[in-house]
């Protein structure tokens, strides 16, 4: 059985653990003793050292029925700022930060509905195949614990990934490639007051190349792009000599996020050199996007799972990314699915105690209707 005490207690103990991005130490030392008294055998990997962070992925094998498919279960540990001295508060059925702070449900509420449904499955003997349990690292600000996961040591079939806000057994079941640029503009300095007509002010050249884009905010339904960062000059006496812009594009199209991201960069460059400057650009795809019909079956065993707990289930196209494009991009179908977060990356962020405990319900029908499936 569910148990909302355990359950709410497990939430509360991580959400006071401070966990930053690449300091999540406090928090991977919290889970692998939690799963070791469990009776499983967790380990770490070497994700910490690769990204420059104090801890790796935590990662755990939950045996079960052989033969029968395969679920990795995933939440990241890592928390946005601010996070530090988190304090839990507890109103009713609801549970807030105290206003300093973000409460770090985000994902500490994917964690705790994990472990509570491992808990009450092995509590009850109820059966089950193979479980995976990857907890990442550093998912805020770039995937980079789901990009660094030795994907060969897991053998999942589907994946589902307890990181989503909404109604519960709400799943996103469609995200965007996603591509960041940056451009850097180079003009000429020179004195601004003694001989500013020997100059070319990179500062000018980057606003000249923004302010006709091609592209801006909303392109269509499913693609966006956004300007971020503007930095240049050092100087007020100086004319600046280099000026440095950095945006990304998103598209579930991967056609559409290249022919976007390319007629930006040659609009930026076009104007840049009529005007006599240069540009050097950099493209990188920071993570796939994904896109899963509903015949597919880790669709239809959402559905199924989602008639057998009671819930309506709402499938949704997202225009965030989270670890659950990296996972699709390693060619096991995964969606992410909501577990009552509210109001996240804010001082404001709060879950519902009764959300988190019908998360558990569905995620353990889905764990039981995955054994009604072949491999
Ligand atoms: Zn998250």
């Amino acid at each position: 059985m569910i148990s909302r005490d355990r359950l709410t207690n497990c939430f509360i103990e991580m959400a006071r653990i401070d966990s930053l991005s690449k300091k999540e130490r406090d928090m991977a030392d919290h889970l692998l003793k939690k799963l070791r008294e469990m009776g499983f055998d967790p380990y770490e990997d070497d994700t910490g050292s690769k990204i420059g962070g104090n801890a790796g992925n935590v990662i755990c094998r939950v045996p079960g029925i052989p033969e029968k498919p395969v679920l990795l279960l995933m939440a990241h540990m890592d928390t946005v700022a601010p996070g530090i001295g988190k304090k839990p508060v507890v109103d009713g059925d609801t549970i807030r930060s105290d206003g300093t702070t973000v409460l770090g449900g985000d994902d500490a509420a994917g964690i705790a509905v994990i472990l509570e449904t491992i808990r009450s499955l092995k509590e009850d003997g109820t059966p089950h195949g193979d479980l995976y349990l990857v907890f990442t690292v550093a998912e805020e600000g770039g995937l980079f614990g789901a990009r660094n996961l030795d994907i060969s040591r897991i053998p999942a079939d589907y994946a589902f990934i307890m990181d989503d806000e909404g109604p519960i057994a709400t799943a996103a079941v469609k995200a965007p490639f996603y591509n960041r640029f940056k451009v850097l503009f180079k003009g000429r300095a020179a004195h601004a007051g003694l001989e500013p007509e020997k100059g070319l002010n990179a500062i000018i050249l980057a606003s000249k190349a923004l302010a006709g884009l091609p592209h801006m905010g909303r392109i269509d339904a499913e693609s966006t792009c956004n300007i971020g960062i503007i930095n240049g000059g050092i100087a007020r006496n100086i004319v600046s000599e280099t000026c440095t812009v950095e945006g990304e594009v998103r598209s579930i199209h991967e056609d559409r996020l290249e022919r976007y991201t390319r007629e930006i960069l040659d609009h930026i460059r076009d104007v840049t050199e009529k005007l006599g400057g240069c540009v050097e650009t950099e493209v990188e795809r920071m993570y796939p996007g994904y896109c899963l019909e509903e015949s597919s079956p880790i669709v239809c065993l959402l559905k199924e799972a989602a008639r057998k707990a009671g819930l309506p289930l709402n499938l949704r196209a997202t225009g965030g990314g989270s670890d659950t494009n990296v996972i699709n991009g390693y060619g096991i179908p995964a969606v992410d699915i909501s577990v009552g977060m509210d109001r996240i990356h804010s001082t404001e962020e709060r879950i519902r105690i009764s959300d988190m405990e019908k998360a558990c319900c569905f995620l353990e029908a889905i764990i039981t209707t995955a054994l009604t499936y072949n491999r």
